[in-house]
């Protein structure tokens, strides 16, 4: 280990248009390519969406498993029940705050040698939770040396 090395600091900004409410879009090479623009070749990577009803996370991108992903979350903040977030705003997405806030905003991957380390299968993906098609702006922060 080096302890003489100076931290370094890049910011890449994404955006992303969503089509609907559960809209998963892998944006891993989007990721990659931020992190292949930097200078960086080892640190951190964080990926985090800016807004409270869009989450970032890690999946295996298949589509028997989004679909489980998304619906799991629709029996937790399901459709069909009063949101008080609804009653005071009336936008009607107080379940997608809900699964926003329960997913988060962020992702964080370690970089090794130029390389995500993320599995084999392991995709970073954008999840829309608004009930309606949104503009994403995605904050890609690569600290490292
Ligand atoms: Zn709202």
């Amino acid at each position: 280990m080096k302890v003489d090395s100076t931290v370094v600091v890049q910011t890449v900004r994404l955006d992303i248009s969503t089509r609907c409410e559960n809209d998963v879009v892998d944006i891993t090479e989007e990721v990659r390519n931020a992190v292949s623009s930097s200078s960086i070749n080892s640190g951190l990577v964080c990926v985090f969406v800016s807004g409270s009803t869009a989450t970032i996370t890690a999946i295996e991108f298949e589509a028997g498993l989004i679909k489980d992903f998304v619906t799991t979350l629709s029996r937790i903040a399901p459709a069909d029940i009063t949101y008080e977030h609804d009653k005071r705003w009336q936008d009607g997405n107080g379940r997608s705050h809900v699964k926003a806030s329960l997913i988060g905003p962020d992702l964080v991957v370690p970089l090794s040698n130029g390389k995500l380390e993320l599995g084999t299968w392991q995709r970073i993906v954008l999840v829309e939770f608004d009930i309606r098609p949104r503009r994403r702006s995605i904050v890609i922060q690569i600290v490292g040396e």
